[in-house]
């Protein structure tokens, strides 16, 4: 497991223990290198189901992908490693809550992008713009508005001083 602050191979295990739903083992982890610490979940994946890729290919559910899709998006962002662990086990549960052998690749893209709207507008805009192809330059304005829409005091003040 690499130390996602240095990016060092070698890291230890300090404490383990089940999940509350039993289905995943939480790890604290201290690195070797830089003597930070972070926590991993890892799953027991036997419930997970198959992933159906575009092109029709199906492929083992991996965890590693998922978490890959947040990290680039999340890149140099401010948001905490536990908020991002906490976002990929709801995705997880997710997807087992859907209760099927198998599932699209685009809807676990969906689901991914639902919690980046959650934890960080730019990386929400980052991953949509990548993954549902932005063609143009209105695509980005409207998943902008998308995003600015809830914060209703800033719109006020706009318009206040449109006024
Ligand atoms: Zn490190």
């Amino acid at each position: 497991m690499k130390c996602p602050y240095c990016k060092a191979e070698d890291t230890g295990v300090i404490d383990s223990r089940l999940s509350d739903d039993g289905d995943s083992v939480r790890r604290r982890r201290e690195c070797a290198e830089c003597g930070k610490r972070f926590t991993t979940y890892e799953r027991v994946e036997l419930s997970m189901p198959m992933v159906v890729k575009s092109n029709g290919h199906r492929v083992p559910y991996e965890r590693e992908k998922i978490r890959t899709g947040f990290q680039r998006a999340l890149h140099k962002r401010p948001v905490p490693a536990e908020y991002v662990e906490a976002a990929i086990q709801r995705v997880e549960q997710r997807i087992i809550a859907l209760g099927e052998r198998e599932v699209a690749s685009r809807v676990i893209g969906e689901m991914v992008m639902r919690e980046l709207k959650k934890l960080d507008d730019v990386a929400y805009i980052r991953f949509a713009s990548v993954y549902e192809d932005f063609q143009r330059v209105d695509d980005f304005r409207d998943a902008i508005l998308q995003v600015k829409r809830p914060r209703k005091k800033r719109a006020a003040a706009h318009k206040s001083r449109a006024a």
